[in-house]
């Protein structure tokens, strides 16, 4: 006998009505869409929960894959079986045996079909002596038991729930709105993606790149990055953005104290056009207060003068330890810390200014017009899209065609 589906609960929501309808509705497609490669499940949906039924698909894959959507709160394996003493007794040892190493378990059992001739008092154990016969030093603890087995026995069989899983938590991804992450090949831009994600944002990602002084294996890290992002949603469109020329202006005539603050406000302005063209309304970065020179608050300030479109910081308040621990967690690190150069690291000054002022942003910013070169740039981008198998190259026409 083995675990036939996978219960999933989506604790965290208190929604009512039509929002709970499209949470719902979105989990179930997250799912399908994570399980594409598990052709024979399917997903059934009963009040309050979720079944993927297994139809012979490896219980331990697909429960892996399911850990990694959002929104999902808690899993467990369970197994249907006809209400029949024998069968009922093997699927219990089968859930006992799912958690591994657990000393004493605990057996809570409910009757909905009262013409089952077994109370529930009597389940207990009946189900419970069969594990104790069928396994060495373990023992029945009803107050703190390692594990709970669930049974339920309704009209159209018996149901037995092993242990819960844990879930990734937050929100369905695509329930809260869209967000433009700004995605470096950094540890914390994909980071500040993933915790973005994780409270039901769908992502879209803006790289700026500067070729030749940034390399495609560079640009490729970036698809990478996002293609891991992919996992936790659906897929992400990647706007390209041809960076060199604006930088070369910075470079040249912006005093270089100010080029690095004058270039991340030329990003900025960028990625709100573009978020703004996509019907997206606001901006995700990997911003973390105090870890580099842009970072301090008189560089946010002064940054975030050219937008006001929203700018998400999830990472604002945390430390680079937490940080990386994430990134290693979700699987970014080890892409993040392949050595390849970024446009900031290339164009980057000496001597940056720590302290800039908006005052001084614009005075630099009124005796040289950035206009076409900001036109232009949008206008040369470029959309790939990643998913999490592949990403292929797509203009903006191509990709509107695959939607
Ligand atoms: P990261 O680890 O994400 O690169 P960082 O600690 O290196 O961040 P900065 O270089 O100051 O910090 O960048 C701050 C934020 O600006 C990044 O987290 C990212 O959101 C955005 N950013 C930086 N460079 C780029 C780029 N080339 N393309 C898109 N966004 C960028
Ligand atoms: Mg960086």
């Amino acid at each position: 006998m083995d675990f036939d589906r996978i219960m999933i609960r989506y604790g965290e929501m208190a929604l009512k009505g039509k929002n709970r309808r499209s949470f719902e509705q979105k989990l179930q497609s997250n799912i399908a869409i994570k399980l594409k490669s598990f052709p024979d499940t399917t997903i059934q949906k009963t009040q309050g929960r979720m079944y993927v039924l297994l139809n012979g698909e490896d219980p331990h894959e697909v429960m892996k894959e399911c850990q990694e959507v959002f929104g999902i709160h808690s899993l467990s394996f369970a197994v249907k079986v006809e209400k029949e003493e024998e069968q009922m007794k093997e699927a219990a040892l089968l859930a006992f045996r799912d958690a591994r190493g657990a000393g004493s378990f605990k057996i809570s059992s409910k009757r909905t079909d009262k013409s089952f001739p077994i109370p529930s008092q009597e389940i207990n154990p009946l189900l419970g002596g069969f594990i104790l016969r069928n396994t060495e030093g373990v023992k029945v603890d009803v107050h703190q038991p390692d594990v709970e087995i669930k049974v339920e026995v309704r009209h159209e069989g018996c149901y037995v729930t092993a242990q819960d899983y844990r879930g990734a938590g937050g929100l369905p991804v695509g329930t809260t709105g869209k967000s433009m992450l700004m995605l470096s090949g950094g540890i914390d831009s994909p980071v500040a993606g993933y915790l973005t994600m994780k409270r039901g944002v769908e992502i879209e990602a803006i790289h700026f790149h500067s070729p030749p002084y940034t390399s495609e294996r560079a640009k490729q890290k970036v698809l990478d990055l996002a293609k891991e992002l992919a996992k936790y949603g659906t897929r992400i469109k990647v706007h390209v953005i041809p960076f060199t020329a604006v930088q070369q202006k910075i470079y040249r005539e912006m005093p270089e104290g100010y080029s690095m603050t004058i270039m991340r406000r030329m990003m900025m302005r960028i990625s709100e056009r573009v978020a703004a063209n996509n019907e997206v309304l606001s901006i995700t970065t990997g911003e973390s207060l105090g870890q580099v020179a842009s970072q301090t608050m008189e560089s946010m300030n002064t940054i975030n003068e050219v937008t006001n479109y929203p700018v998400i910081r999830p990472l604002v308040a945390m430390d680079k330890i937490e940080i990386i621990d994430i990134s290693r967690r979700i699987g970014t690190y080890d892409i993040s810390i392949r050595p390849f150069e970024d446009c900031c690291t290339v164009f980057v000054p000496k001597a940056p200014k720590t302290k800039p002022t908006r005052k001084n942003a614009n005075y630099y910013e009124s005796n040289v017009d950035f206009t076409e070169d900001i036109e232009k740039a949008i206008e040369d981008s470029y959309v790939i899209e990643a998913t999490a198998e592949h990403s292929t190259d797509h203009t903006e026409e191509e990709f509107e065609d695959l939607l």
